[in-house]
């Protein structure tokens, strides 16, 4: 069995609490040995076992890799004039999400599968090795089948979000959509879905819609996510904590009940996971979401791009650490956190997110001595090397 040895490492993040190691379990003058796609040792630089290969990681840090849990990159067409006109004032409202519908209704298989592509590769080059990708633009039984057939190519994490938007052709006739949603599209969608989501947002659907939505595609076996809160106030939050969603995404408008049962979720390890996706708000030049409130309150944080050509049309995980810790007031270290081990959580893994024996062997080399840089250095393409599943993703 080949082994990979990494050693010369300035500083590992582990995830893994140690006494002195901080929330991101820091570890220096330690080596990391890869067999099988998996770590199966770390230890003492000076007692690092000999190895077949060996990458010398040249004094940088080393990170899990990203765990993005929410991305939308089954789409055709871009909407950079809309993103103009938003920049010169225009409000956003998500009705743009029907002009992508279009795009990606009339797209080949292949246009779709080459952009699902391009958008994970050029996200594991900036560090992410593990994506949940959605559904969402096809919004008719047999697009949204085939959107989450390519997107089960190259992830696990895929997710049915048929509740995206109401299409133009059930305009005024909510409830025969969502009966559509409940009936044949979930049921095309099951056997390439982990997750099913709903876009609980004024204008998109309800409490009611999305707690039908949710409790049919927890019956077939999928987990529960939710879109919630991000436009304004709502239920969204409160109903994904009491449905035991695995996660409630954006929280950009949150009562206090709502942190409050975010926070009496969190002492569950199958609690509900705050994910804040801050490039939606960059792109929509909207207020952040108040990371702090939720941290401070004890609550469990996620980072993810919420990457789609709409309103974040980002790929880059750092690109949301750094906006995270300068616009939202989150320590490097707790953005750091939320990008990987919150991700995990957000997505219900225990093997990524995370550096240890036994873990996935997804891990990221910055050209950096220190994860303070990737917040530090905003912009700067600090990552020289990626392992997915112990396989080195770029040419050094
Ligand atoms: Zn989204």
């Amino acid at each position: 069995m080949s082994s990979l040895l990494v050693d010369d490492i300035g500083e590992l993040v582990t995830n893994v609490p140690t006494p002195g190691g901080g929330l991101l379990g820091l570890r220096r003058d330690v080596a990391l040995l890869v067999e099988a796609g998996r770590v199966v040792w770390i230890g003492p630089a000076r007692y690092a076992p000999a190895a077949d290969r060996r990458i010398d990681a040249g004094g940088g840090a080393v990170l899990p890799g990203f765990v993005d849990s929410h991305a939308h990159l089954v789409f055709a067409g871009d909407r950079a004039a809309e993103f103009a006109a938003r920049m010169a004032g225009e409000p956003y409202t998500g009705g743009g999400i029907r002009t992508t519908v279009g795009a990606t209704r009339a797209a080949s298989d292949d246009d779709l599968r080459d952009t699902v592509r391009r958008l994970r590769d050029e996200a594991m080059r900036q560090g992410t090795t593990t994506m949940e990708i959605k559904s969402g633009y096809g919004l008719t039984v047999a697009d949204e089948a085939r959107s989450l057939r390519i997107a089960a190519e190259v992830t696990a994490e895929t997710t049915f979000l048929g509740a995206h938007v109401v299409p133009a052709e059930y305009a005024g006739r909510p409830d025969d959509y969502v009966g559509l949603v409940c009936g044949p599209m979930l049921t095309a969608a099951t056997p390439y879905a982990r997750w099913v989501d709903v876009f609980c947002e004024r204008g998109a659907f309800d409490a009611d819609h999305a707690r039908a939505i949710l409790t049919v595609g927890q019956a077939a076996g999928l987990g529960l996510r939710l879109h919630a809160n991000q436009l304004g106030p709502g239920p969204g939050v409160r109903l994904g904590v009491e449905l035991g969603a695995a996660s409630v995404d954006h929280c950009t408008h949150l009562s206090d009940a709502d942190v409050d049962a975010l926070a009496g979720s969190a002492t569950t390890d199958d609690g509900t996971v705050a994910t804040l996706l801050p490039g939606a708000e960059f792109s929509t030049r909207s207020p952040y979401p108040d990371a702090r409130r939720l941290l401070d309150a004890g609550v469990t944080v996620a980072l993810a791009t919420d990457c789609n050509p709409g309103s974040s049309y980002t790929s880059s995980m750092p690109f949301c650490v750094a906006l995270a810790v300068r616009e939202m007031r989150m320590t490097p270290a707790e953005a750091v956190w939320a990008a990987t081990a919150g991700g995990a959580r957000a997505l219900r893994r225990t093997d990524v997110g995370v550096l240890r024996p036994g873990a996935r062997a997804d891990l990221m080399i910055l050209d950096a001595p220190s994860h303070l840089h990737l917040a530090y250095r905003p912009g700067v393409p600090l990552i020289r090397q990626v392992l997915h599943n112990g396989v080195p993703q770029c040419r050094l």
